[in-house]
């Protein structure tokens, strides 16, 4: 017996979302839960979804969405981890295999066998979900449903992001791209005690930048990022990068202090030109970081309950799904959109 669902579906890539009524989830199954959507955040992500972006692409039709927050509204046969009446949310890593060297060593976000929300299953850009009650995000109590849903996905990854810079309270870090991530990044970077640069490509995201707390902004539309990050701050102990142009990606290096790390997060398509010499002399090392463990996304989540981030949010229905994306393909979003299903 399938549910039927309202959902924004990808039938085909780089084509319009179709709004269905009639889309089928199936019942949930063992450690699964269906959820009943009360919020969804847009990642960026969705958008390289849906436009096929990336090497491993995902099979149409498919429903995007890995920030849902619902409740519980059935569970799977012996299901007793969640019950019906709590929220949980669905993430990137929506499951994973539980027994290979990553999941037993604490790296879990790099099995082999996990599947990803929004991408190789369903979800959350539909009235109701399915989640693995095993990876699913427990929402604190008293949680903005509208406010939290960002941490699912941008909050924990920059929050991960930020440890694997190893930056030090009371260091520089920049970070680049102040898009859904960017400004989330910088109320992670604060709250662990972080100074924090600033760079965009448009003077409203850097305005946002400030507003979160970042010292310095640089738009490197009108001037050389690298030349005004070096000498504001003598280098960065840390950079993350989560902006959507590859071009940002060779010039984040040139912000490093000496045995500075780079972590990059953001991810369009293409290559980037590395200054090997500069690589080598300045003992810098580049990485790359995907989302969070369970863990981390609970720790995420817990700094969201004290009260310490706040996501610039707006909300919109999911009919105007197109709509948003067209905005989000222009960098035309200060902070999220949230589709609100209530
Ligand atoms: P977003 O659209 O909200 O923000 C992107 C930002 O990048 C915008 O503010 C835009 O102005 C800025 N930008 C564009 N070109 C730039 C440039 N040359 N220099 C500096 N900034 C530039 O997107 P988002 O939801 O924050 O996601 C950002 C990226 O991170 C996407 O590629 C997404 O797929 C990826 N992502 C990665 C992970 C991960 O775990 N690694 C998780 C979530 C999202
Ligand atoms: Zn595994
Ligand atoms: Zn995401």
């Amino acid at each position: 017996m399938n549910t039927q669902i309202k959902a924004a579906v990808v039938t085909a890539f780089q084509q319009p979302l179709s709004v269905e009524t009639n889309y089928e989830l199936p019942e949930p199954g063992p450690n699964q839960a269906l959820v009943k959507l009360v919020t969804s955040g847009v990642c960026h992500t969705d958008l390289h979804a849906a436009e096929g972006d990336w090497p491993v692409k995902p099979s149409p039709p498919f429903v995007p969405g890995h920030e849902g927050v619902g409740e519980v509204v059935a569970v799977g046969p012996g299901v007793t981890d969640v019950k019906v009446g709590d929220m949980v949310g669905n993430a990137w890593l929506w499951s994973a295999c539980g027994s290979c060297e990553y999941c037993e060593t604490g790296w879990e976000t790099l099995c082999e066998q996990q599947r990803n929300g929004g991408y190789s299953v369903d979800g959350s850009f539909g009235d109701h979900m399915i989640v693995d009650t095993r990876y699913a995000a427990r929402i604190p109590e008293g949680a903005d449903p509208v406010e939290v849903a960002p941490v699912l996905c941008a909050g924990v990854t920059v929050l991960k992001a930020l440890k694997r810079t190893e930056a030090r309270p009371g260091q520089w870090v920049a970070i680049t791209g102040i898009g859904g991530l960017g400004h989330i990044a910088i109320q992670y970077a604060k709250a662990l005690g972080l100074r924090v640069a600033a760079v965009d490509i448009a003077d409203e995201k850097l305005e946002l930048a400030r507003k979160h707390g970042a010292e310095i902004t640089v738009n490197a539309k009108n001037e050389d990022p690298i030349e005004a990050i070096q000498k504001a701050t003598g280098g960065v102990h840390g950079v993350v990068v989560t902006a959507v142009h590859p071009a940002a990606f060779g010039q984040a290096i040139g912000f490093a202090r000496r045995g500075g790390t780079i972590v990059f997060v953001g991810l369009p398509a293409g290559d980037f030109p590395a200054p090997i010499f500069d690589v080598v002399l300045k003992g810098l090392t580049i990485r790359g970081s995907i989302v969070g463990t369970r863990r981390d996304l609970k720790e995420a989540l817990e700094f969201y309950a004290r009260g310490l981030i706040h996501p610039t949010v707006a909300t919109r229905p999911l009919e105007e799904i197109n709509e948003v994306f067209d905005e989000m393909r222009q960098g035309k979003i200060d902070g999220r959109v949230v589709i609100d299903y209530r």
